[in-house]
């Protein structure tokens, strides 16, 4: 695998910015991932790999943000494709100590549990 390079990343405008590209920068407006921000990317042919990191602790299905972190996996998710590129999540889905409902897996509002 190839590293594209990093990934810029604004709040303010909700876009993100790939460089280096063939072309100069590339501006594009993305649908943000809930408590996750955009890190790192990667290409593999024709697949950008986009590595998410966590913003904070998480917070439960109940509602409670988590008192801490138990563990986590790395787990990969297909997301949209971006221009003529398969786009593939990479981040780590964790399981959170919270307050009330003690180690669970925590609630991401945008990815579906695994079966
Ligand atoms: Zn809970």
């Amino acid at each position: 695998m190839k590293t594209v390079g990093e990934l810029l990343f604004s709040r303010q405008t909700k876009t993100i910015t790939l460089q280096p590209f063939s072309m100069s920068n590339i501006t594009f407006p993305i649908v943000l991932w809930e408590g996750f921000e955009a890190v790192h990317t990667e290409q593999s042919q024709q697949t950008l790999i986009i590595h998410l990191k966590p913003i904070d602790n998480g917070y439960c299905a109940c509602g409670k943000p988590a008192k801490a972190v138990h563990d986590a996996s790395l787990r990969s998710v297909s997301e949209r494709t971006i221009l003529a590129f398969q786009v593939q999540l990479r981040l780590p889905v964790r399981r959170i100590l919270c307050p009330d409902c003690g180690i669970v897996r925590e609630h991401i509002s945008w990815l579906k549990r695994r079966c």
